[in-house]
């Protein structure tokens, strides 16, 4: 049997982590079993449009590096791979239940259906539609078509026994007939519903695993017995806990982003994410600024490969102490039996703990490679950059270390940099540190030392300053504290003398002198 799986996402203009996560899963069991990928498109329901609110799904796949076999852009066999596109397919499914028997028209109004429900709830029973109005021959209909109804399409579901399957992560399922509506199939307009479009659509694409979030695990009777009713053999089925909100135990949100900000960690995650985003100029839009989202950490210059990383884990595990995996090591150890049972919860800490790992790994050249494309967004540097911007992006990247936690910290390193004569300077910092007694005289001396050294390189002016305190008895601190903010406007930032260097003493006196003449 070949394996093949999908991702169903409805297009809704974003790509939920969680969403992510559940796509993951699929990939990496169609990858590993030498398998296919495959993205259909649950579009039945939309009044956007399609094209456009599928785009942030795709490109965020492609970013992440989820490449799909079949489906959008890509086609296939079995296109076209949008629902929508396959209403004519399901209309046959539908009458083929009705001609077997397996379904039957029911001409009930709303009015009837909610009436039933209600004595049952009275009743205090479970409730379950009478039939009263069904028509299982056009004898049968006549007469509801001669008082002017409509109808719909349902399900003749079994009324006694059970429906038993082995979930691949749960086990042993099983569910009773008799709890079950006879669901609506098709609507009175002829469209047909989502339980009965996705059994035909996995069926006719041939999908081998269906691996999905566990909130459709209460379908999954319905659609067995749509599966069975119309001689398809189902699918083996994976239901995946569900990606919970940090420190809770909830299903994550989208729309739940004002409740998490009150958690420290994942504010902290945000903030930092908004700080790059306001000096990149972007409008900030919470629709799609938010770290439940995926856009949210390309626009941060998160590495996919770290997001990836942290995802897998939140839900499988290869032992209890492997973290990292590259995406070979991904697809051969991945396994269904080792994804967990129980939600796992959000946890931003230990993603950021990830994206560090991986970025401290990475080699400078492609840390500077993934800077480069926000710089340019910030105007910060011209777009093809100039040639003397490679070797000076190094230095700073080096020199930033550990500072460059997603690429898109090096705006705010690097702002001491390019705003040279319009350097604003930190208010709060220059109160503390060069507005105060002593400050001041110790930057005027130090500025006519720095004003002598000669080459002006990092080495060269730390030797300068460790001179300077030895001669005039003071620790370091006295006098660093005030040189940083004096020359990069700020409190904190990269080393020093890299700074210093990097600037140039023309740059570095002009900056100390307007410093003094600001006091
Ligand atoms: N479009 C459905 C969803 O997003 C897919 C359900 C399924 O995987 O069967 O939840």
């Amino acid at each position: 049997m070949t394996v093949r799986t999908r991702f169903a996402p409805s297009p809704t203009g974003y790509l939920h982590i969680g969403g992510v996560r559940t796509a993951l899963f699929n990939w990496l069991f169609a990858r590993k079993h030498g398998g296919q990928f495959i993205l259909r498109i649950d579009d039945t329901d939309q009044e956007r449009n399609v094209e456009v609110a599928l785009q942030p799904i795709l490109d965020g796949f492609r970013w992440l590096g989820i490449d799909w076999d079949e489906g959008p852009e890509v086609d296939g066999p079995h296109a076209p791979y949008y629902q929508s596109r396959r209403a004519e397919r399901h209309k046959q499914a539908a009458q083929q239940l009705l001609d077997a028997g397996l379904a039957y028209r029911d001409y009930a109004t709303s009015e009837e259906t909610q009436a039933e429900r209600a004595t049952a709830e009275t009743e205090k029973r479970d409730y379950i539609y009478s039939r009263k109005w069904m028509a299982e021959t056009d004898e049968q209909a006549a007469p509801f078509e001669a008082e002017g109804r409509q109808c719909v399409v349902r399900l003749k579901m079994p009324r006694e026994g059970k429906c038993e399957f082995h979930d691949l992560i749960r086990g042993d399922v099983s569910f009773d007939w008799a709890k079950e509506q006879d669901h609506v199939i098709q609507r009175a307009d002829g469209s047909c519903l989502y339980h009965l479009a996705s059994v035909v659509d996995d069926a006719d694409f041939k999908i081998s695993h269906v691996i999905r979030a566990a909130e459709h695990l209460s379908n999954t009777p319905r659609q067995i017995f749509i599966a069975q009713s119309l001689g398809y053999s189902p699918p083996e089925f994976a239901h995946l806990p569900y990606v919970a909100e940090p420190g809770g135990s909830a299903k994550i949100s989208k729309r739940k982003l004002d409740k998490y900000l009150k958690n420290r960690d994942f504010k902290q995650l945000f903030d930092h994410g908004e700080r790059i985003a306001n000096l990149i100029g972007h409008h900030v839009s919470a629709d799609t600024f938010n770290p439940v989202i995926v856009d949210f950490y390309r626009e941060v210059g998160y590495l996919a490969d770290a997001l990836v990383n942290y995802l897998l884990l939140l839900g499988w595990s290869l032992d209890d102490k492997t973290e990292e995996f590259t995406r070979d090591e991904m697809i051969q150890y991945f396994s269904l039996e080792r994804v967990n049972k129980a939600p796992a919860s959000f946890d931003p800490q230990k993603l950021s703990a990830f994206q560090l790992r991986q970025m401290q790994q990475l080699p400078i050249k492609q840390k500077v490679a993934m800077a480069v494309p926000f710089l340019q967004k910030a105007g910060y540097i011209a777009s093809p950059p100039s040639c003397d911007t490679a070797p000076k992006l190094t230095r700073i990247v080096e020199a930033a270390g550990d500072r460059i936690k997603t690429a898109g910290d090096i705006l705010e390193l690097i702002e001491f940099l390019v705003a040279d004569d319009q350097l604003e300077f930190d208010e709060k910092a220059f109160e503390k540190r060069v507005r105060k007694d002593g400050a001041i005289d110790l930057l005027r001396s130090f500025r006519d030392v720095l004003a002598d050294v000669e080459p002006f390189d990092d080495e060269t002016c730390e030797a300068a300053l460790r001179s300077f305190i030895e001669l005039k008895g003071i620790k370091i601190g006295e006098i660093i504290h005030a040189l940083r903010v004096a020359v990069t406007g700020k409190g904190v930032g990269i080393g020093m003398f890299d700074a210093l260097a990097i600037l140039g003493k023309d740059s570095c006196l002009a900056r100390i002198d307007r410093a003094l003449e600001r006091v």
